[in-house]
């Protein structure tokens, strides 16, 4: 494929300035959202065949967020693209000052596999709000799912405007040789490095979207029961495969028995059977080699049992971890639970700080003074108290990561800005002009500047 050429057309369409105008924006967001409601049952077969993930699921967790995204787009774009005014300093009355939000033009979406409809799709709404031309690369590695996009997209909009590219490392080490106005990538640390190295050499702007080891704190005053219950839904949730999940608890250590007793509890009750087809597989053979791999028969607490013809992993939980073990040095990405214990708030943070800074961190506590100690000490993406990853739903708040976690953030108003560049103006009218700044200069016009600008 001539991907020059391609991309070619795209910023061609882009100089057409259509995507400036609101209506064309709209327009098509709301054709996008038709055709894949008009598509959902190939929506869902198409993820099933990938990971045999379940219509209550992708409805939950893919469908109902791109949905959501498109409508607060079709109900702010006009508010968010507006011209906003900038106060003015006492040096440039009697101008005015404004800031003009702009599209940057032709973006490059790379997706990952794990979610792979809305982790493809929400970013290429924002873009399409902001009035942007987009090339999206969805994950190869659930194929179904990556070509129904493809099918969807390429058979509906125009390629100069929305265009879908399958393919692996090489479509994709190909596409990054090409320049574009902004790359917005979803993905694993590695390789977020290597894109952001690739667009270092346009100077192309990035969104970096990442992983890390998201942890739970739990604090002794807890509801213990609805703890659990909370963290094993946001734990096993897509098998675990998911960038938010908890990926490790530290729970102070008098009341880690109970906790155990509850988790296991409500695995019990989730009725997670390696035949329930609400159970997600593993995505595939390589993942499932990695994931047992971190199972030490000697720390299983709960499940550590799986079936590779089937790629599934009974929900496990692991007991008695420290941060030496194996299951600590990586990101888990898949549904095991490794549980540390503290006896002191300072010794759980200090751990939490060993690691990379986090996506996402949990808190569970009751304590006010205990809660705000660890927001103020702890730095992460984003993250809940009393709750695992629902943050995510919430449209208000910016999604995204910080150091190795990732740069840049998206999600309702936030995606619109990443795709926009803030055009800043000053303009002046011609009935007046002070003298004070031209050359001659003399000691009585410095005396008066200082007084002006100070
Ligand atoms: P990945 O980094 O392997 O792949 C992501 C994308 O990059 C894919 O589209 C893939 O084709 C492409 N890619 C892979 N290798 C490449 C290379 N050498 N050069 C160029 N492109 C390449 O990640 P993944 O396995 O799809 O996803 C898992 C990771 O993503 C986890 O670390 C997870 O935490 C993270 N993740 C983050 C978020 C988030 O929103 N922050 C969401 C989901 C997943």
């Amino acid at each position: 494929m001539n991907y020059e050429k391609i991309i070619g057309q795209q910023h061609q369409f882009f100089n057409t300035n259509a995507t400036r105008d609101i209506s064309f924006r709209k327009k098509e967001l709301k054709r996008l959202k038709s055709i894949l409601q008009q598509n959902e049952a190939l929506l869902y077969s198409s993820i099933y065949k990938d990971f045999k993930k379940s219509e209550f699921e992708t409805y939950i967790t893919e469908l109902s967020i791109i949905y959501h995204e498109i409508d607060l787009a079709l109900a702010k774009i006009k508010k968010w693209s507006g011209k906003k005014r900038a106060s003015i300093s006492l040096t440039n009355l009697p101008g005015k000052s404004y800031i003009i939000p702009e599209p940057y033009g032709t973006v490059l979406v790379i997706g990952a596999w794990n979610y792979p409809y809305q982790l493809s799709i929400c970013p290429a709404i924002a873009a399409i709000a902001a009035g942007c031309t987009v090339i999206l690369k969805p994950s190869e590695i659930p194929s179904h799912t990556s070509e129904i996009m493809a099918k969807l997209i390429n058979e509906n909009f125009d390629p100069g405007f929305f265009r879908v590219i399958e393919g692996g490392v090489k479509e994709t080490t190909a596409l990054l040789a090409v320049k574009f106005d902004k790359i917005f990538f979803t993905g694993s640390v590695p390789v977020g490095k290597i894109i952001y190295q690739a667009a270092a050499k346009h100077l192309t702007p990035v969104t970096l979207e990442l992983g890390g080891k998201s942890p739970a704190i739990i604090t002794k005053d807890v509801n213990i029961n609805l703890t659990a219950k909370r963290l094993v839904w946001a734990k096993f949730l897509n098998a675990g495969q998911t960038c938010i999940a908890p990926d490790y608890v530290l729970v102070e250590s008098s009341i880690k028995d109970q906790l155990l007793s509850s988790i296991k509890h409500h695995i019990d009750k989730a009725d997670y059977a390696v035949e329930n087809q609400n159970y997600p597989q593993i995505i595939n053979e390589q993942n499932y080699d990695r994931l047992t791999n971190f199972i030490e028969a000697d720390k299983v607490y709960l499940g550590g049992t799986g079936n590779k013809d089937e790629r599934i992993i009974a929900p496990t939980v692991l007991k008695d971890i420290e941060l030496s073990d194996k299951v600590m040095q990586d990101e888990i990405f898949g549904p095991i639970l490794p549980v540390l214990s503290f006896e002191t708030i300072e010794e759980a943070i200090e751990k939490v700080k060993t690691l990379s800074k986090p996506l996402s961190c949990y808190i569970f506590t009751r304590s006010k003074s205990l809660k705000n100690k660890m927001l103020k000490e702890i730095s992460f993406g984003g993250g809940a108290v009393n709750d695992a990853v629902m943050h995510f739903t919430e449209q208000t708040l910016p999604f995204g990561g910080v150091g190795d976690s990732g740069i840049g953030n998206y999600h309702g108003k936030y995606g619109f800005e990443t795709f926009s560049h803030y055009k800043s103006v000053l303009q002046k009218p011609f009935w007046i002009e002070p003298n004070l700044k031209y050359s001659p200069y003399s000691a009585t016009k410095l005396k008066w500047l200082k007084r002006i600008i100070g």
